[in-house]
C-alpha cells in the first residue's frame, strides 16, 4: 500500500521498519541495539527511533512531502514528531488508519513472503506465487520476515493494542484521522485511500 500512495503522489516513503531491518542488516550501532526487541516483536524504545527520524527528516528527499509508515507507534513518538515537524515548519495533513481485524491480519502477516530482490509480496493464503517460495517476477527465493510467525506477531499485536491505538486517540483530537477499511483488495483500499487524500484541503 505504501508504495502505491508514494509513487502515485510522488512522495517519500519513510517506514521505520524498513530503516531498523537495514540497521541490522549492516550492523550499525542502532542495528545491533533494536534486533532483539524486533525479533521479539516489541517495540524498540522511543529514543532510537527519535534519533532514526531526525537523521531521516534532515535529508533533502523529504522537502515534497512523505508518508510515514509503521511510525509514530507510541503517543510519545507522536508528542516528539509534532516538535521536530514545528520546528522544521512542517505539519502532518492526515493519518490513514488502515483498519482491519486481528484474525484476518494474522493470516496476512504469517502468510507473507517477500523477494527481497525484487521486492514483489506474497501471501501463501491468497496471493501464492507459481512455485513455492520462488517469486513469479524473478526467480529469487523468497524468505519471511524473522518476525512474521505467530509467536511475535501475538506480542506486536499486543503492543499495538497497548501503545499505538492511543496515537490515534491523539491525533484524533486535532481532527486528522481517516478511517480506511483494510480488509478488502488492495485496489479497493488504494480507492478508499486515494479518495482521503483527494479530500485533503
Ligand atoms: P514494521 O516493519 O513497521 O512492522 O516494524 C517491524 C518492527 O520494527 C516492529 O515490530 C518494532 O520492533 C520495530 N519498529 C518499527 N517502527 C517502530 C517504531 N516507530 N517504534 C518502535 N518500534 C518500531
Amino acid at each position: 500500500m505504501s508504495d502505491l500512495i508514494t509513487k502515485q503522489y510522488d512522495i517519500v516513503h519513510v517506514s521505520t521498519g524498513d530503516m531498523l531491518r537495514e540497521a541490522v542488516r549492516n550492523e550499525t550501532e542502532v542495528g545491533l541495539k533494536a534486533q532483539d526487541y524486533m525479533n521479539k516483536g516489541l517495540l524498540v524504545p522511543d529514543e532510537i527511533i527519535h534519533d532514526i527520524i531526525v537523521e531521516r527528516l534532515s535529508q533533502d528527499d523529504m522537502k515534497n512531502g512523505f508518508l510515514f509508515d509503521g511510525y509514530p507507534r507510541t503517543k510519545v513518538q507522536a508528542e516528539d514528531l509534532d516538535s521536530i515537524l514545528k520546528q522544521l515548519g512542517k505539519k502532518l495533513d492526515a493519518v490513514i488508519n488502515l483498519n482491519i481485524e486481528d484474525e484476518v491480519l494474522f493470516k496476512r502477516i504469517t502468510g507473507r513472503r517477500i523477494c527481497k530482490t525484487c521486492g514483489e509480496i506474497y501471501n501463501i493464503y491468497n496471493k501464492a506465487p507459481k512455485v513455492e517460495d520462488v517469486c513469479d517476477k524473478c526467480g529469487a527465493p523468497l524468505t519471511q520476515r524473522k518476525d512474521d510467525n505467530a509467536e511475535s506477531l501475538k506480542t506486536r499485536l499486543e503492543a499495538y493494542h497497548q501503545s499505538t491505538q492511543p496515537v490515534i486517540e491523539y491525533y484524533g483530537a486535532f481532527g486528522i484521522v481517516k478511517d480506511v477499511n483494510a480488509d478488502q483488495a488492495i485496489d479497493k483500499v488504494f480507492e478508499e485511500v486515494q479518495e482521503v487524500i483527494g479530500g485533503l484541503e
